[in-house]
């Protein structure tokens, strides 16, 4: 299995994961012609996405959408409110819409998990594949116990590494963005991302992409060090933030070192 973040942040999101011959897209926060460069960038063609799936209808998740599904004729797996509220989406052929059911695709078995966000029907991904389980959940107001059911026993973890507190208190934003930050339908702080990732930990999980830094609230250093906190010194993850203007690395977990020794 391949994972990269072709983007995080505020400004735009976009997650490839591969698995066998199945390639997904979950976003679409740049523009068409952006995610095309980025997939390229890591030597991928966006004409071979097997499908795209939609966490819900923010601007930084939807942006290319209709452009990058028109234009390669992709399969698109989204919720039907979140559906009916992106703002232009144009005419969308291949369809899927799900409601809190699992499907699958390809060899990845999707389970999508409502999240507490802003936005009509926001969730995130949790998705099995033979080289073990990806959760997905950026955009979290609060961390939820159905959410961190969900991401239970994840081998690579894509959480949502905000805001630091102190920045976003004593950053520029006005009072009521900061309210709706903070709230329990904005964004999850680092504080409260480590204590979610301290719950998910176990001795299969591998990776995490700290992922939706804001630029002017967050720092990399800060979302790492909080992350790091919470990781006991025996304990071999891989942590990688991932950033606005750039793909992160191409990060390839093997099938056949699924095993976990439990001694
Ligand atoms: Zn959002
Ligand atoms: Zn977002």
């Amino acid at each position: 299995m391949h994972i990269c973040l072709l983007a995080s942040g505020s400004k735009g999101n976009s997650v490839y994961i591969e698995s066998g011959t199945t390639r997904l897209l979950i976003d679409v926060g740049l523009s068409a012609r952006e995610i095309t460069a980025r997939l390229n960038h890591i030597g991928v063609d966006a004409a071979d996405l097997t499908a795209v799936l939609i966490s819900h209808e923010h601007r930084d998740h939807c942006r290319g959408l209709g452009p990058l599904a028109r234009r390669f004729n992709l399969d698109v797996f989204i919720h039907p409110e979140t559906l009916a509220a992106l703002p232009s989406p144009g005419r969308l052929e291949r369809l899927h819409e799900f409601h809190d059911q699992c499907f699958t695709i390809g060899d990845c078995r999707v389970e999508p998990f409502r999240t507490t966000h802003d936005a009509v029907a926001p969730v995130g991904f949790m998705i099995d594949t033979p080289a073990g389980r990806v959760g997905i959940a950026t955009d979290l107001g609060i961390a939820t116990r159905l959410v961190s059911d969900r991401l239970r026993q994840c081998r690579a973890l894509i959480l949502e590494f905000n805001h630091d507190l102190d920045m976003l208190r004593d950053g520029p934003y006005p009072w009521p963005l900061k309210q709706r930050v903070s709230s329990r339908h904005g964004h999850l702080s680092n504080e409260a991302s480590a204590a979610l990732l301290a719950e998910l930990l176990w001795e299969g999980l591998e990776t995490v992409f700290l992922a939706h830094l804001s630029e002017t609230n967050n720092c990399a250093q800060l979302a790492e060090s909080a992350a790091r906190s919470i990781l006991p010194g025996a304990h071999q993850v891989t942590l990688i933030v991932g950033t606005q203007h750039l793909p992160t690395a191409c990060v390839t977990l093997e099938r056949d070192c699924i095993e976990v020794s439990h001694g």
